[in-house]
């Protein structure tokens, strides 16, 4: 069987090494950090450690690669992003198989992201070939000719996740490319492997020696030098509001631009003129969604009183039906979390949440002994000191409160300082307009789940981050302005 089989047992990489300058070496140092399988704990390979000396090749190598890339023409630019796109739709299923053994999703879903990559990449070879300033007419008439021009930005540090790691650094990789801006992007050590491949397809696609590098490490160690690095211009991070907090401090203090995609802590306020069957069927399908390791997951389900207890009970027959396993095999809907240390984070927030007074409707703990299983879980009742409804608890608990008022549900809606999505369902156009315009969110989906399409805006307000992902403006946060005005002489 080939690797390109799902069900190839062909191997995970020993090591994933770092790729510098268009080379894959191992650490200058030689050393390695073990991955594990979350869905029996096996390690199934190594990961290269970069310590300050792979850092700074990797800079090097960055300010190299962005002298040549930032002159590439845009078609140039479009046609390396097209090419990783056929080449990511090619090896879909061997990237996929990747995601599902260091991080635990279902296959389909793994072999789902890698696909998508593909067509994220093609909207940004779109956006590649649509970077252009404009002109603008002068006070003194047409002996002055005023004009900007957008730029690349030069160097930029990345920080991406392992939730969705070849999702994560597409989206920077891309947009950075497009820009004509070279990257060093950290990748997620728990995940190594896939966003290697990524990396490959891009070099294999015939992007030049240097645009893209990538590293792994001690991820404090790598951003402490890498943000206050004077050849870096830009920040990217996605990850926690906390470690985003520290970052945007350390670039604040160079005054260096950031990107930054944080966590949320989304609100789902669910009126009483929708069938509670229908919708606590699908609000559970988007709930278990990746083990609810996801940023925009719905987590603070808000429903009116009058369908209360018929639509959670919807929601616990359609949870009690995700069938938790190993991501590769036939049949599962959810894999284990992706680490550990996950496991202690939701046992900790169950526990709270139960002392003070939620019903513990379904799961609530670890399945077994091996690997990083959690039962899906359902509480009710949540009072709003849980720590759970204040912290992002990104795993499979679902938290459940009813509400008379539309005020009132707005209201806890926006009591976080979390703002990235939040749901709305009624079938009431002016309820759900009113709570479009009311409530504090980067993303707002109405009745459905459709957001994280390349098109399409993705970022958060206030805590959540800064800055947009994904849609026509994401190219921008990589650019820079220059205006020229010119007079004859
Ligand atoms: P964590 O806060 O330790 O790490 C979150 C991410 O930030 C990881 O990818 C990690 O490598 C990186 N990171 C941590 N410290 C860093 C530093 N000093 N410099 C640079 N990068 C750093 O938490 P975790 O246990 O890995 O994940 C749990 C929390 O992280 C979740 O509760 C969730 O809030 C958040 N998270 C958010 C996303 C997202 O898509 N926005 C993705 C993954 C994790």
């Amino acid at each position: 069987m080939s690797l390109s089989d799902p069900a190839s047992s062909a191997p995970y990489p020993a090591e994933t090494r770092l790729f510098i300058g268009g080379s894959w070496r191992p650490a200058a140092a030689g050393e390695r950090l073990p991955v594990h399988n979350p869905a029996d704990d096996a390690e199934i390979g190594r990961v290269a450690h970069a310590r300050a000396a792979d850092l700074e090749a990797a800079v090097e190598a960055a300010a190299a690669g962005f002298a040549v890339w930032r002159v590439a023409s845009p078609p140039e630019r479009a046609g390396v992003l097209d090419r990783t796109a056929a080449l990511l739709a090619e090896r879909a299923e061997a990237i996929g198989r990747l995601i599902t053994l260091e991080q635990g999703k279902p296959l389909p879903e793994a072999i789902g992201e890698a696909a998508f990559a593909a067509e994220i990449l093609r909207w940004f070879a779109g956006e590649a070939r649509r970077v252009y300033g404009r002109t603008i007419p002068a006070r003194g008439g047409a002996a002055i000719a005023q004009s900007t021009v957008k730029e690349p930005i030069g160097v930029v540090a990345a920080f991406t996740p392992w939730n969705f790691p070849v999702h994560q650094a597409v989206l920077k990789l891309a947009a950075a490319v497009a820009a004509g801006c070279s990257i060093v992007l950290k990748g997620p050590e728990e995940t190594p492997a896939s966003v290697a491949a990524l990396v490959e397809a891009f070099a294999d696609a015939g992007l030049p020696a240097g645009v893209i590098n990538l590293v792994f490490g001690t991820p404090a160690e790598i951003s402490a030098y890498l943000i206050p690095h004077p050849t870096v211009r830009k920040l990217s991070f996605t990850g926690s509001t906390a470690v985003g907090r520290q970052l945007a401090a350390l670039a604040g203090q160079h005054l260096k631009r950031s990107t930054l995609e944080l966590g949320g802590h989304a609100p789902v306020i669910v009126f009483d003129d929708v069938d509670p069957v229908l919708v606590g069927a699908r609000l559970a399908g988007a709930k278990f969604y990746n083990a609810g390791q996801t940023c925009a997951s719905p987590t603070r389900f808000l429903v009116q009183r009058g369908i209360y207890n018929r639509l959670t009970e919807a929601f616990v027959a359609a949870a009690k039906g995700v069938v938790v396993g190993n991501g590769v095999d036939a049949g599962v809907g959810m894999g284990p979390l992706a680490h550990p240390r996950r496991i202690a984070a939701l046992e900790g927030f169950v526990a709270d949440a139960v002392a003070k007074g939620a019903r513990l409707a379904l799961g609530g703990s670890r399945i077994g002994n091996a690997g990083s299983f959690f039962e899906p879980t359902v509480l009710l009742d949540v009072p709003i000191e849980a720590r759970a409804f204040n912290e992002e608890p990104f795993g499979p608990i679902a938290l459940f409160r009813p509400f008379d008022t539309a005020e009132e549900a707005i209201a806890e809606a926006n009591r976080l300082e979390a703002g990235l999505a939040a749901y709305v369902y009624s079938g009431s156009i002016a309820r759900a307009t009113a709570a479009e315009a009311a409530i504090e969110a980067g993303m707002i989906s109405v009745n459905h789940h459709g957001l994280a399409l390349p098109e399409l805006p993705f970022g958060g307000v206030k805590a959540s981050g800064w800055g947009s992902e994904a849609g026509a403006d994401a190219v921008g946060a990589y650019l820079v302005e220059k205006l020229v005005t010119r007079a004859g002489l």
